[in-house]
C-alpha cells in the first residue's frame, strides 16, 4: 500500500486526500490549523467552485451542505464610462456552481478524512520536515496554497505571463441587501466597467449566517475605482464598495445600500502576482516533493479559477497515481505535470485572457450572447472548464468562425450594435431629461 504526506489541508488537499483514501493508499494530511482553527479562522477566499468540481467533490463525499443555494445562471452587466448599461448577458450555467465558506468545508473535511484513515498531524511544515517526510513515505505533496513553502518551487518562466499584479483586489461576504431591488441577485451576478472594475456578486454559504453574498473587486491599478488600498476593516471596505457603485454601477446601489457585513473578518484585499512554478521541488537531501494548487499555479482571482485549477489538479493527480503505484521519480512526476498542462494550460490562458482588455471580437461574442441565451451559456461553460473557450474566445477567426457556424451573420452585428447605440442614447436622454436646474445635483 503507497504512502504519501499531504501538507495543507486546503481545497487540492483535502480533496487529494479524499481522493487517495478512496484508492486504498495510507495517506499523513499536515495541517497548519485544526478543524477547530479553520473555523475560528480569518475569512477565506470566495472559492466558488463550477459545476465538474462540484459534482467531483460531491462523488468524494465532501459536500456537505444541501442547504446552500446553488448558482445556476449568470447575470452580466457591462457598463460605459458615463455609468450606461450598454447590455446585459443572462444565460444558464451548464451544472450548478456552489460556493461554501472554505472555513466550513476545510473544517469538516479534516474531520472527514481523519474519519475514514488518514493520520492527521497538525503544525506547519517548514523543509526539513519535508526532508523527513520525504525519506519516509513514497510521496510527498505540498498543498500548502501561495503564502508558505513556494519558494521551493521555481518560477516557470516559459509558463509566467505576468512578474506584477494586474489588479488590486478587494472581496467582503455581505448580508442584508435588499433582494427585491435587484431579483437578478438570486444567481450570480457580474458587473464590468472595462478597463476600471469588475464586480462579481456570488450567491455564498457563509459560516456564520449560511445565505449571504461574497462580492469581489477586481480593480485596475491607479484607476478611478483603486480606492480600497487604505480599507482597514469589512465596514470600512463596504463604504467604499457603496460609494464606488453609486458612482458606476447605480443599477446596484439599492440592492447593496442596506447590507452589512456577515463578519468582521470575512474580508480580504490584496494584490496576486499569476504565476506558474515548476511541480517539482528539489530539497537540501536531494529528495523531491510534488507541488499542486496555489503552490504551484497561481492565477488572479478575475475568473474564479483558482480552487477548481486545485480540484482539477487533485483529481487528475490522483488518478495517475493510483494508476502507476510507483516509484513516483522527479521526471515521472514532471512529465505527469506537463501531461496535465495540455489542458491545465488553458485556465491560465483563460485568467490572463481576462486580465487583458477585451478585443472587439471578444466584445462582439458578448453582444451576440445578450442576445442568444446558447452563446451566453457556451461563455459561461469557460468557468467550468476554460479549455471549452479555446480557440474561439481567444483568436479573432475562430471568433468569427464560431458566430458563423451560430448563423451570427455581420448584419445581425451591425443590428446588435444599433439596438446599444439606441439604449446608450436612450439612458443619456433620460438623464438630460431628469436633470435638475443650474445649482441642483444631477441625479442617477
Ligand atoms: C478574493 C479571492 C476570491 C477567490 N475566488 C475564487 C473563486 O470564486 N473560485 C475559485 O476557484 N478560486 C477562487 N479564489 C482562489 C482560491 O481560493 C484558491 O486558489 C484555492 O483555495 C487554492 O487552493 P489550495 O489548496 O492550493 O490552497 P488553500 O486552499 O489556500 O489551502 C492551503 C492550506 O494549507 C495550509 N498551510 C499553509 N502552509 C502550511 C504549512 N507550512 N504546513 C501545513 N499546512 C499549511 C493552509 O492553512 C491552508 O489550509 C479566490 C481567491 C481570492 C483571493
Amino acid at each position: 500500500m503507497a504512502t504519501i504526506a499531504v501538507i495543507g489541508a486546503g481545497q487540492a488537499g483535502l480533496v487529494l486526500s479524499a481522493a487517495l483514501l478512496r484508492a486504498g493508499w495510507r495517506v499523513t494530511l499536515y495541517s497548519d490549523r485544526t478543524a477547530e482553527d479553520h473555523l475560528g479562522d480569518r475569512g477565506r477566499p470566495t472559492a466558488c467552485l463550477f459545476g465538474d468540481q462540484v459534482e467531483y467533490e460531491a462523488e468524494l463525499g465532501l459536500d456537505f451542505w444541501p442547504e446552500a443555494s446553488r448558482m445556476r445562471r449568470i447575470h452580466l452587466d457591462l457598463f460605459t464610462d458615463d455609468r450606461s448599461l450598454a447590455f446585459s448577458v443572462d444565460a444558464p450555467l451548464r451544472k450548478p456552481a456552489l460556493a461554501v465558506d472554505q472555513r466550513l468545508k476545510f473544517s469538516a473535511g479534516l474531520r472527514e478524512v481523519e474519519r475514514r484513515g488518514a493520520v492527521v498531524k497538525i503544525g506547519a511544515v517548514d523543509v526539513d520536515d519535508l526532508d523527513r517526510l520525504a525519506a519516509s513515505h513514497d510521496l510527498v505533496v505540498v498543498t500548502a496554497g501561495h503564502k508558505s513553502l513556494t519558494g521551493l518551487f521555481e518560477r516557470d518562466p516559459a509558463r509566467s505571463v505576468h512578474s506584477e499584479p494586474q489588479r488590486s483586489l478587494f472581496m467582503v461576504n455581505i448580508q442584508g441587501y435588499d433582494m427585491a431591488a435587484r431579483p437578478e441577485h438570486r444567481e450570480g451576478v457580474f458587473s464590468f466597467l472595462p478597463g476600471t472594475l469588475e464586480v462579481f456578486w456570488i450567491p455564498f454559504f457563509d459560516k456564520d449566517v449560511g445565505e449571504s453574498r461574497s462580492v469581489v473587486v477586481e480593480v485596475t491599478p491607479g484607476g478611478r475605482a483603486d480606492r480600497f488600498r487604505d480599507v482597514t476593516s469589512a465596514d470600512e471596505g463596504l463604504d467604499v464598495l457603496k460609494e464606488i457603485v453609486d458612482e458606476v454601477f447605480p443599477h446596484e446601489s439599492a440592492f447593496l445600500r442596506p447590507a452589512r457585513p456577515t463578519s468582521p473578518v470575512t474580508w480580504i484585499k490584496g494584490q496576486i502576482v499569476p504565476v506558474v512554478r515548476k511541480p517539482v521541488a528539489v530539497l537540501p537531501s536531494g529528495r523531491h516533493v510534488l507541488g499542486l494548487g496555489d503552490a504551484v499555479v497561481l492565477n488572479d482571482p478575475l475568473a474564479g479559477q483558482g480552487a477548481n485549477n486545485a480540484t482539477r489538479m487533485a483529481r487528475f493527480f490522483a488518478e495517475e497515481l493510483a494508476a502507476h503505484g510507483g516509484p513516483f521519480t522527479a521526471s515521472w512526476l514532471t512529465g505527469r505535470f506537463d501531461e496535465w498542462w495540455e489542458r491545465g494550460c488553458y485556465t491560465s490562458d483563460f485568467s490572463n485572457g481576462l486580465l487583458a482588455p477585451l478585443t472587439d471580437e471578444q466584445k462582439t461574442v458578448m453582444l451576440a450572447a445578450s442576445r442568444r441565451e446558447d452563446i451566453g451559456e457556451q461563455l459561461w461553460e469557460g468557468f467550468n472548464d476554460p479549455s471549452s473557450l479555446f480557440p474561439w474566445f481567444f483568436d479573432a477567426a475562430a471568433t468569427r468562425e464560431f458566430l458563423a457556424r451560430r448563423n451570427v451573420g455581420r448584419l445581425d452585428v451591425l443590428r446588435y450594435k444599433l439596438g446599444v447605440g439606441a439604449n446608450l442614447l436612450a439612458q443619456k436622454a433620460s438623464r438630460l431629461f431628469r436633470r435638475p436646474p443650474v445649482g441642483g445635483t444631477a441625479t442617477p
